[in-house]
C-alpha cells in the first residue's frame, strides 16, 4: 500500500499537484464527487446490466475514488493497513 501511496505522490508532483496533500478537506469532497460518478455508472441500470455495459468506466470511478482515498489517508501520514484493521476490530465489537 506504501508503494501505491508513493506512485500516486509521484504522478502528483510531476503534474505539480502536489499541493493536494494540505487540502484535506478538497480530497475528502474529492472521494464523494468520485463516488458520485461510480453511482452513475449504474443509475437506471440492473447491477448485472450496469457491470456489462460500463465495466471499464465503473473499475475507472472506483480507482478514482481508491486514489484519492488513498490521499487522504497519506495527507494524515496514516497507515492505510492499520486504519482498516482498527476499524474493523471496532465494527466486530459493534452491535447491529
Ligand atoms: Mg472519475
Amino acid at each position: 500500500m506504501k508503494e501505491l501511496q508513493q506512485d500516486i505522490r509521484a504522478f502528483l508532483k510531476s503534474r505539480g499537484w502536489e499541493d493536494q496533500y494540505a487540502l484535506k478537506k478538497d480530497l475528502a469532497l474529492s472521494i464523494s464527487i468520485e463516488s458520485a460518478e461510480l453511482l452513475e455508472c449504474f443509475q437506471w441500470k440492473e447491477s448485472n446490466e450496469a457491470v456489462k455495459e460500463n465495466q471499464e468506466a465503473i473499475l475507472d470511478e472506483l480507482a478514482d475514488v481508491l486514489i484519492y482515498a488513498l490521499q487522504l489517508a497519506d495527507s494524515f501520514e496514516l497507515d492505510v493497513e492499520e486504519i482498516i484493521r482498527n476499524k474493523l476490530e471496532k465494527n466486530k465489537k459493534r452491535v447491529w
